[in-house]
């Protein structure tokens, strides 16, 4: 499943959202995972046509596609320096997809702010600057290893000149996300690399309640981090969300002006910007999203519900769910020549509702 990396300073709110998140006892009842670290929380991807699946198919539940987010602790300015970030702390950033940074735009005097200031602006160069500079020494190691291998024909040498244009853009202080692909640096090689700064950023703003609505501060906080995406959203309120079953919630939204729980929204962006997308099962007993990569073929969407499925792929029966919404049931669409067999090259779409066939 997409899993997203939450770092941000210390007392910018990432413990209350985290909380609101893994409090979220609703959603823990309806996962199907064993256990979920004390670290991970899941926010399953909204997705309506999953009701209407479920409607047609009869299906007894419902399971959109999960998305994961991993608190990662431990990132305060001068992080890379002496010891380094941390095993556990790059440990747990390397398996992440994204990094999400959770910047303080809240003015709370009772709350100290680490750098003496509310300025999110400087809290997204504290952490960018950490993470440029873990980059940094990664490189430093790894050149000189690189230029050997180079010389004994080992590795590639576009390996070595993708380590090298990426430590030009990191020198400036540019992230290999923000800057790396106009400065020419092999993005696939530099992620190869183990470098961090590579991964797609997006940021959360935790806003004051009257901040939520405010669209010039979102504006201007947008302009700070273009051109990746953020998303604005109130820490406490999330918290206090995840306490309330659906209708409560959906008052007290609606009671501040907002349509959706941000975390709801951060999922979703989390997702575009991945390029991910999702294909459809349902039966009886669920109706389900599944999470692919765009552009993955019809043996590979197998192989994420089973690898069995992958290796004995025979063929697919697709429809669309604008079809099968349209036609309301399989024996309709299929009458009216919507349902496709599709083989092993078929790039399935986004929405595709699927029936594998393979040989176990
Ligand atoms: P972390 O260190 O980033 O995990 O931050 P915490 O979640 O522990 O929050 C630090 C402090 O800020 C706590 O006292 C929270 O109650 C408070 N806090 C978190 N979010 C908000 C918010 O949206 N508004 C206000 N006023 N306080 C908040």
């Amino acid at each position: 499943a997409l899993t997203i990396g939450i770092v941000g300073l210390p007392n910018v709110g990432k413990s209350t959202l985290f909380n609101a998140l893994t409090k979220n006892t609703v959603l823990a009842a309806n996962y199907p995972f064993a256990t979920i670290e004390p670290n991970v929380g899941v926010v399953p991807l909204a997705d309506q046509r999953l009701d209407r699946l479920a409607e047609i198919f009869g299906s007894q539940r419902i399971l959109p596609a999960p998305v994961s987010f991993v608190d990662i602790a431990g990132i305060v300015r001068g992080a890379s320096e002496g010891e380094g970030l941390g095993n556990k702390f790059l440990a747990n950033i390397r398996e992440a997809d994204a990094i999400c940074q959770v910047v303080r735009a809240f003015v709370d005097d009772d709350v100290v702010h680490v750098e003496g200031k509310v300025s999110p602006k400087d809290d997204i160069e504290t952490i960018n600057t950490e993470l440029v500079l873990a980059d940094l020494q990664t490189l430093e190691s790894a050149i000189p290893r690189l230029e050997k291998e180079v010389k004994g024909k080992k590795t590639d040498k576009a390996v070595l000149d993708a380590a090298l244009a990426a430590q030009k853009v990191l020198e400036v202080g540019d992230t290999l996300f923000a800057k790396g692909t106009a400065a020419g640096v092999d993005m696939v090689l530099a992620r190869g690399l183990g470098l961090l700064t590579t991964k797609p950023f997006l940021y959360v703003f935790n806003l004051d309640e009257e901040g939520l609505t405010d669209q010039a501060l979102h504006d201007e906080l947008a302009a700070v981090v273009a051109p990746a995406e953020a998303i604005y959203l109130n820490a406490k309120l999330e918290a206090d969300l995840a306490e309330l079953d659906a209708e409560e919630a959906a008052e007290l939204l609606e009671s501040v002006g907002v349509s959706e729980p941000g975390m709801i929204q951060l999922a979703r962006v989390g997702f575009q910007n991945l390029g991910l997308q999702t294909y459809l099962t349902a039966g009886p007993k669920e109706a389900r999203a599944w999470t692919i990569r765009t552009g993955s073929t019809a043996p590979q969407a197998a192989g994420v519900i089973h690898t069995d499925f992958q290796r004995g792929f025979i063929k697919a029966e697709i429809v669309s769910f604008e079809d099968l919404d349209a036609h309301g049931s399989m024996a309709e669409a299929r009458a009216a020549g919507k349902v496709r067999m599709e083989g092993k090259d078929y790039l399935m779409q986004d929405g595709d509702v699927v029936e594998f066939r393979f040989n176990v």
